[in-house]
């Protein structure tokens, strides 16, 4: 059994571990570790990437209780390694996942709908809710109380409990597991029962802007990014609006007019064009000559 250190201390960046086995699987080279902290992915979160001592992990995965590393380079068995994780990934990952819990709960209370499932890609981050259309006013509602909870910083709590004990919590969703339950509280707002990495308070999510709604299967699913995403997202659209402000030498506010004025004049030439290409066409000629 590899001991969890993600799961005594998400924030861990760095640790001292022990190789236990080298395997090749696939034409790949995995090691089993004693002690990581290496997320292996799971409950939507994607496995962390990172270091042990100078060879690159690019993969993990959890076998019965045991985690493997997927290596670029080679390490042997029996000797002590340091491990360091890809943070700014981590980080991301935990901060896109524990908005996640925030705004499923939003969801809850402003319009009961429940989270479906949850996806952290690369770029966007979606969860789908089980209501068939949010109008722009609910959507913005879900949006304003989820900031609410991340700038009231609170705390965000793991309880370990016995399946037996696990009807003390609200949970959003009962879990499938057996045996011990991991319980994740944002402080009076959200209970679920997750495996994953999350911040220890809400205040480090930063911000929980919602993108895009599109109809999946009977209910909706709500393209969001939180913290840094947020902040990548607002600097890109920023960007084009500046450029877009240049091309048409006006205000940032002033360019729908300055758009709707284009495609005015874009039209008065068409026709234009139109008029003079009819008049130009000698007599008795055909329109598709
Ligand atoms: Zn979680």
């Amino acid at each position: 059994m590899t001991r969890l250190l993600y799961y005594e201390d998400s924030s861990l960046r760095e640790f001292e571990g022990t190789v236990q086995e080298v395997a090749d699987r696939d034409g790949a080279i995995w090691v089993e570790l004693d002690r990581t902290a290496f997320y292996p992915g799971g409950g939507g979160q994607p496995p962390d990437r990172g270091r042990l001592g100078d060879v690159p992990v690019t993969d993990v995965r959890e076998e019965e209780g045991r985690l493997w590393h997927r290596i670029e380079g080679k390490l042997e068995a029996r000797t002590p390694i340091r491990g360091a994780l890809d943070w700014r990934r981590r980080f991301d990952h935990m901060q896109q996942h524990t908005g996640q819990h925030i705004l499923s709960q939003a969801f809850i209370e402003v319009a009961s709908a429940e989270t479906r499932s949850f996806h952290l890609g690369e770029e966007e981050v979606s969860i789908d809710v089980a209501h068939p259309g949010p109008d722009p006013e609910l959507l913005r509602r879900a949006e304003e109380r989820a900031n609410e909870i991340v700038w009231e910083d609170r705390p965000v709590r793991i309880h370990e409990v016995s399946r037996a004990e696990v009807g003390r919590f609200p949970l959003r969703k009962l879990p499938a597991v057996e045996g011990m339950v991991r319980v994740v509280e944002v402080e009076g707002f959200d209970w679920s029962a997750c495996g994953g990495t999350h911040v220890s308070r809400s205040g480090q999510v930063g911000i929980i802007t919602l993108l895009s709604t599109e109809k999946y299967k009977g209910g909706t699913r709500v393209a969001f990014v939180c913290g840094g995403r947020a902040l990548r997202r607002q600097r890109e659209r920023a960007r084009l609006l500046r450029e877009l402000a240049l091309e048409f030498t006006a205000g940032e506010a002033d360019l729908p007019k300055a758009v709707a004025r284009l495609k005015e004049e874009s039209l008065r030439m068409d026709r234009r064009l139109k008029t003079l290409l009819r008049s130009s066409r000698p007599r008795g000629a055909s329109p598709s000559s």
